[in-house]
């Protein structure tokens, strides 16, 4: 037997608790994993408590994280006692994921865990972390340097933009971090942030074109916030949009991109190719480092995920939730 947080969806209605699982419940795969540490994401936090239809099939335990150490491996890419890291892929919403003590997984999810990172920094990093070095690694892509000026990170007090305002500041950027929290200032001035802006300075209806600010953008929230991202952004400059905190609408105009040539990327961290996760995780290990991680991230146990989980949707959690097993 094995503890995991367990969803299910029954006469009861949805629920998720803290279970004992037998082994032979786990589904399919050919790498088992102990599972050293976890996380809670945005999306885990919306499939625990049931308030956005991100389990696909039930019962289902959560997670779209975890490093593991392999227990068993029909694989020739892995061997007894690799240790192994996973992010997204369906994990926790089609495939049982990593907030759970053991996980049996398809190996081709899986990459080696990069050597200089233990699995709890690699949990404090997560998918948020991961996804906002991959909006990062497309703005570089576009050719957008430190001496192109201010960029612009959103919902900046979340994981991903926690990291986000990270990575821009030891890459040498100069990041202004929008939040709804502006007495978390000194946090997000702690991670780099020159400039806070208040959130209500963005997420109201703007004008289609607006004073040309950014060389730069990393969006985490959608809706109005990343049009009038877009909207003040400068002449051939980037916006990389990875998130919907506010909203799945983009209440936008093609001035921005047809006046001004700004690109917009969409930045999808769930079935980006291997290749691409094993140099995000490269630049990630060499960029932070310990301190780093400590300021961002906390540690809880299984036990909490589920209070937790209701905490983070509340927008009351900062940084990011390591989960140790
Ligand atoms: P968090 O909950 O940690 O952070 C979200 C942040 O968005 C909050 O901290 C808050 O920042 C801001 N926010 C919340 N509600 C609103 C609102 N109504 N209006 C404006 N801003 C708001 O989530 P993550 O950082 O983990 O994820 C951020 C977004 O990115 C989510 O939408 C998530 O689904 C998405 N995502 C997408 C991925 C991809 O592959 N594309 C991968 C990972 C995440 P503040 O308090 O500073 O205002």
């Amino acid at each position: 037997m094995f503890k995991a947080i367990l969803i299910n969806k029954d006469e009861h209605g949805y629920h998720a608790v803290l279970s004992d699982v037998d082994e032979q419940q786990l589904p399919a795969g050919d790498v088992t994993v102990n599972v050293l540490a976890s996380t809670i994401n945005y999306k885990d936090a919306l499939a625990i408590t049931g308030k956005a239809p991100v389990v696909r099939s039930f019962p289902m335990v959560p997670g779209i994280d975890l490093v593991g150490e392999v227990l068993q491996s029909d694989s020739a890419r892995f061997n007894v006692g690799d240790k192994v890291l996973l992010n997204g892929f369906g994990v926790g919403e089609r495939h049982w994921g990593g907030l759970a003590q053991k996980a049996r997984l398809d190996s081709s999810w899986l990459i080696s865990l990069p050597a200089s990172l233990t699995p709890e920094n690699a949990m404090a990093v997560g998918t948020a972390g991961y996804t906002a070095m991959l909006c990062v690694l497309a703005l570089q892509k576009h050719g957008i340097t430190p001496q192109h000026g201010e960029v612009l990170v959103t919902g900046a007090n979340g994981g991903v933009g926690s990291y986000a305002v990270r990575i821009l500041t030891k890459l040498g950027y100069q990041v202004v971090a929008a939040t709804g929290r502006p007495d978390e200032s000194a946090y997000l001035k702690k991670l780099g942030a020159v400039e806070i802006l208040p959130r209500s300075q963005l997420s109201e209806p703007g004008k289609p074109l607006q004073k040309e600010r950014w060389a730069a953008v990393v969006d985490c929230v959608g809706s109005h916030t990343l049009a009038n991202a877009c909207a003040s952004t400068r002449y051939g400059g980037a916006v990389a949009a990875c998130g919907l905190a506010q909203g799945m609408d983009f209440p936008s105009s093609v001035a921005p991109f047809i006046l001004r040539g700004v690109t917009l990327y969409g930045i999808d961290s769930v079935m980006r190719p291997l290749a691409d996760r094993v140099q995000a995780w490269q630049h990630l290990s060499e960029i932070l480092s310990p301190e780093d991680f400590n300021a961002i991230s906390q540690v809880i146990s299984l036990d909490e995920v589920i209070d937790t989980a209701s905490a983070l949707l509340a927008g009351k959690i900062q940084g990011r939730i390591i989960v140790k097993m």
